[in-house]
């Protein structure tokens, strides 16, 4: 048992008392005592309050200031979940292997004691969701256990190689679970790093964890499991809610999607474009330019390098362009501007673009306009930028050029064919503009 959360002066009152998060604590204070549940506290909460769970089920905070002192009445438990066995696997169904690597999806609250996180692992999570037993034959694995913000290029890497490995040993599809805050760059960076998977490679979270009532972790899960053992497809793909009700789930593609909410199950959409497909009541309705499912790994090419040296600024009036100087200073090789409307920067930027570009350090221009294409030659701002040595990335959405730049910087090219490649369609992160 811990003192999860709490830190100084109220640390050392609770240590001191011999109380641990979720014993049963009294409180004394000048008005009374109170008693009460002690509750964790998240790591960025203040240090000033202890926090109580009441009987009644409330929480309160209690103001250090105002305690004069802490006895445990009773000792708690230590929080423990043991999930249902594993479900009996049903002979001759697709072979789908579900990769874990953190997340909502992933996650557990505990009420008694109050927000204390289990993890679940896939294998745990398979055992949670027993429908999946009767749509394919499961095999789990844990790669990595993150919040999705902590991802880095090397973790992209490695669930690239894991991933690269699992089309060679022949799965009909592979689900990779994952936290929702970046799960749009894990699918751009699995679209580039596997270049023509056999079967579906799908990504999957949950925007509420499965304690929950209003929980898709379920859902999403099914649904992705669904799609990578029978989508008559190939590629990387994002499977969440496609609206606010259960029945209904959008496919979008690996290079074309962004969460564009915070809370709401339909976060995830795809940008500048219709998604992929939708699947209702297992039916599936996919674009028919989708490549097809093949059988083997013949055609699969596995490039899993990425250099995480490029980053992602952002354009603003009264844009700090020094900052630019700074990256390159620290070792950025390349650098995505997100530019406004067309694909513009402040003239005050200028000047520290062109040192960048001058220097080998590939710069390039998205827009953060979230539909629409860059096009720097409507405006003289725009061809400006381009003589700087800036290059237009097209309609490729902002994070997708940021993890392209780190791809093709980990196949170690130089800053021209980099610029090259960023200007080629690989996966369908640019397209063409079309006429209206
Ligand atoms: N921030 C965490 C993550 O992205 C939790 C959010 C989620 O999974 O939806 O992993």
């Amino acid at each position: 048992m811990s003192l999860e959360g709490y830190r100084g002066r109220l640390l050392e009152l609770l240590r001191s008392a011999g109380a641990s998060v979720g014993d049963e604590l009294v409180v004394s204070t000048a008005s009374g005592d109170v008693e009460g549940t002690l509750m964790p506290r998240y790591q960025l909460s203040d240090q000033l309050h202890l926090v109580l769970k009441l009987k009644n089920g409330y929480n309160v905070g209690m103001a250090l200031g105002r305690i004069s002192g802490v006895r445990v009445k009773g000792k708690g438990r230590e929080p423990s979940f043991s999930p249902p066995p594993r479900p009996r696997a049903t002979a001759g169904l697709p072979k789908v292997l579900i990769l874990g690597t953190g997340g909502t999806i992933a996650s557990r609250v505990d009420y008694r004691t109050g927000g204390v996180k289990a993890a679940l692992s896939s294998e745990e999570l398979y055992h949670l969701v027993p429908e999946l037993s009767g749509i394919a034959d499961i095999s789990t694995e844990a790669t990595m256990n993150i919040y999705s913000e902590n991802m880095t290029a090397e973790h992209w890497s490695a669930l690239a190689r894991r991933a690269g490995d699992a089309l060679k040993e022949g799965f009909d599809g592979i689900v990779v679970t994952h936290g929702t805050d970046t799960m749009h760059y894990t699918s751009a960076a699995l679209s580039f790093a596997l270049d023509s998977p056999p079967v579906p490679v799908v990504l999957v979270g949950s925007q509420r964890s499965s304690d929950r009532p209003s929980s898709d972790s379920a859902t999403n899960l099914i649904g992705a499991v669904t799609f990578a053992a029978r989508a008559p497809v190939s590629g990387v793909f994002v499977v969440m809610h496609a609206g606010p009700g259960d029945d209904e789930l959008a496919i979008h593609a690996g290079v074309r999607v962004r969460k564009l909410h915070t809370s709401r199950r339909d976060a995830f959409r795809s940008v500048n474009g219709a998604p992929a497909g939708t699947m209702k009541d297992g039916e599936m309705r996919l674009d028919q330019s989708l490549p097809p499912r093949r059988s083997g790994a013949a055609g699969l090419s596995v490039i899993p390098g990425f250099d995480g040296r490029a980053s992602l600024l952002k354009v603003y009036p009264g844009f700090h362009s020094s900052l630019i100087g700074d990256l390159v200073r620290g070792g950025c090789r390349g650098i995505v501007l997100e530019g406004t409307g067309l694909g513009h920067a402040p003239s005050s930027s200028y000047a520290d673009i062109a040192d960048a570009a001058k220097s080998g350090v590939f710069v390039g221009m998205s827009s953060q306009c979230m539909n629409g294409s860059v096009r720097m030659t409507v405006y003289d701002t725009g061809r400006d930028l381009a003589k700087l040595g800036v290059v237009p990335l097209g309609d490729m959405l902002s994070e997708v050029a940021l993890v392209k730049l780190m791809w093709l910087l980990g196949q170690g090219y130089d800053s021209p064919k980099v610029a090259d490649m960023m200007t080629k369609n690989l996966r369908g992160e640019l397209r063409e503009r079309r006429p209206l």
